[in-house]
C-alpha cells in the first residue's frame, strides 16, 4: 500500500470512528423521570438499517436494571417496544418492593434485571426481534424468550395466525414441521429420550409465540428447558417458507390485513411460562363478564394471577373491552353457551350449535384463539354431546358454591383447605363476594408457592395434551 493511500486510510478510520462516537453523544438523550430512571437513547449507526437501541439502566439499593430495546423510527412500533420494555421494568421493581418487605429478605441482596434482543430481518419492512429476559434472585436466576414482530410499513405487529390462511390448523403443521426438522439434529436421540418433546411441541399458540421471519423461513425458539434440560441453549428451528405451502400467506414481502383481534394476542403470550416445580392452580369464572369482572382482573393483575373465563355470548358481546382486558392479562376465554338457557344434553342439535358458535363469534370478535374450550351450563355434559363439540370439555373438581355462599370468606376458606396442585376451581364472576374473595385466596396460596395458571397452561404444564371431546376435572381426572 502506498503511503498515501494509507494516509487516507487511517484518516477513514479515524473519521468513521469520530462519527460514530459523535452519533452517539448527540443523540442520546439522557432523561431522568421520576422513578429514577436513566433512559439513554442512542441511535447507534450499524448495518441494521433503520433501526436504533433505547436503553434503561437504573440502579437501586437492593436491584440493578439494564434493559436495551429496539426503536424503529415507526412511531407506533416504538410505542409499543417502549411499553414492552417497561411492563417488564414496572413488574421487576414490584416484585423487588414486595420482596423487600417480606421476612426472607437480607439487606445484601442484590436483584437484576436484564433485557436484550437480537433483530432478524425478512425484507426492509419486516422485521422481528428476538428478546432475551433474565431475572436474577439473589443466586437463582431464571431466563424467558419471547418475541415481536412488526410490519413497519403499515405500523402493525404481526402475530403467527396472520401468516396463514383463516381456519387452517397451522399449529398443527408447525408441530409436524417442527418435529421432522427436529429429527435432522445430531442430537435428536437424546432429546427424544428426554421425553419432553411431544408436550413441548402441542399444537397451542403458547409453545410456537417465540418466532421470527427470516428472509426465507420461519424461525422458531424454543428455550432452554422446554425440549431439553441437558442441552443448554435456545434450540432453534428453521421451517422453509415453502414447506409451509399454500396456507402461508406471506409472499412477495406481502402480508394479509392486520386484524385488530391478533393485537391481544401478543400481550397475551408476553407472560412468564408456569414453573413446572411448583405447584399450580386454575381459578375458572362462569357466567361473565359482569360488572364485576374489571376488578376481578384489578386483583389477578395485582398478583401476576392469571384464570379462565368461560363466558357467555351474550354477556361477552356487551362487555367487549372486559374481555379484551382479560385475554390481555393473559387470561384464557372459554365458552359457556349463548344465553344459559338449559343443559346441552337436553338440546336439539339446531339449539345447541347456535348456543356454541354464537359464543364463539362474540369471543373470536374480541380475540383470535387457536380452540375455544367449553364449560356446558350446569356442567351437563355426556361423551355424545361432548363428541359433538369436538373441543375440550372442562369441568371442575372443586365447586366452590359461590352462588349459594355468597360469603366472602366462605368461599375463600373452602378453595384455600381443598387447594392441591392441578385443581380447577369453579366459581362466578358476577357475584361482588367472589370476586372479593379472590385476594384472600390469592394470598394465602402463594405462600404455599401455588401459581395462578390458566386451564389450557395447567394441562399442557402436566404432560396432558387437550384433546377435542375428552372431559377435563382436573389434571388428574380426565374421562
Ligand atoms: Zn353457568
Amino acid at each position: 500500500m502506498s503511503r498515501k493511500k494509507k494516509n487516507i486510510m487511517s484518516f477513514f478510520c479515524v473519521g468513521f470512528i469520530a462519527v460514530i462516537i459523535a452519533t452517539i453523544i448527540i443523540n442520546s438523550v439522557f432523561v431522568k423521570n421520576e422513578g429514577g430512571i436513566q433512559l439513554a437513547i442512542g441511535k447507534h449507526s450499524s448495518a441494521l438499517i433503520g433501526l436504533s437501541m433505547a436503553s434503561v439502566i437504573d440502579y437501586g439499593d437492593h436491584y440493578q436494571i439494564a434493559c436495551h430495546y429496539p426503536q424503529t423510527g415507526h412511531k407506533k412500533v416504538d410505542e409499543d417496544l417502549r411499553l414492552l420494555a417497561q411492563e417488564e421494568i414496572d413488574s421487576f421493581i414490584s416484585l423487588v418492593k414486595a420482596h423487600e418487605q417480606s421476612e426472607r429478605f437480607t439487606q445484601d441482596e442484590k436483584w437484576l434485571l436484564g433485557l436484550d434482543f437480537t433483530v432478524v430481518r425478512h425484507s426492509e419492512d419486516i422485521v422481528s426481534f428476538v428478546f432475551e429476559y433474565s431475572l436474577t434472585k439473589d443466586k437463582e436466576e431464571s431466563t424467558r424468550l419471547f418475541s415481536g414482530s412488526y410490519d413497519l410499513k403499515t405500523e402493525t405487529p404481526i402475530v403467527l395466525g396472520r401468516l396463514f390462511a383463516n381456519d387452517y390448523d397451522y399449529l398443527g403443521l408447525l408441530a409436524y414441521l417442527t418435529k421432522n426438522s427436529l429429527s435432522q439434529r445430531e442430537d435428536y436421540e437424546q432429546i427424544k429420550e428426554e421425553g419432553l418433546i411431544n408436550n413441548t411441541l402441542t399444537a397451542i399458540n403458547d409453545n410456537y409465540s417465540c418466532f421470527a421471519l427470516a428472509k426465507k423461513h420461519l424461525c422458531l425458539y424454543f428455550p432452554v428447558g422446554t425440549l431439553s434440560t441437558k442441552i443448554m441453549q435456545t434450540i432453534e428451528v428453521e421451517i422453509p417458507f415453502s414447506a409451509l405451502g399454500d396456507c402461508f400467506l406471506l409472499k412477495n414481502g406481502q402480508l394479509p390485513p392486520f386484524n385488530e383481534a391478533d393485537l391481544l394476542y401478543i400481550s397475551a403470550n408476553r407472560h412468564p411460562k408456569a414453573d413446572p416445580d411448583k405447584p399450580m392452580i386454575a381459578l375458572t369464572f362462569d357466567d361473565g363478564p359482569s360488572i364485576y369482572t374489571p376488578k376481578l382482573l384489578d386483583y389477578l393483575e395485582e398478583y401476576d394471577a392469571r384464570a379462565t373465563f368461560f363466558v357467555l355470548g351474550n354477556r361477552a358481546e356487551i362487555y367487549q373491552e372486559t374481555l379484551a382486558r382479560a385475554v390481555q392479562a393473559g387470561c384464557q376465554i372459554g365458552n359457556h353457551g349463548y344465553n344459559h338457557i338449559g343443559e346441552f344434553t337436553q338440546m336439539d342439535d339446531t339449539t345447541l350449535e347456535a348456543q356454541v358458535n354464537n359464543t364463539n363469534c362474540a369471543i373470536e370478535a374480541v380475540v383470535n384463539q387457536s380452540r375455544i374450550y367449553i364449560r356446558p351450563p350446569y356442567g351437563s355434559i355426556n361423551q355424545e354431546v361432548a363428541d359433538k363439540l369436538g373441543v375440550p370439555i372442562i369441568l371442575w373438581d372443586i365447586d366452590t358454591k359461590d352462588w349459594k355462599n355468597n360469603d366472602t370468606k366462605i368461599i375463600a376458606n373452602q378453595v384455600i383447605k381443598c387447594a392441591h396442585d392441578g385443581a380447577i376451581i369453579l366459581m362466578h364472576d358476577c357475584y361482588f363476594n367472589t370476586v372479593e374473595a379472590i385476594p384472600l385466596i390469592i394470598k394465602a396460596l402463594k405462600e404455599q408457592e401455588y401459581q395462578f395458571v390458566t386451564v389450557e397452561e395447567m394441562l399442557v404444564t402436566r404432560g396432558i395434551e387437550p384433546a377435542g371431546g375428552k372431559i377435563y376435572y382436573s389434571t388428574r381426572v380426565i374421562k
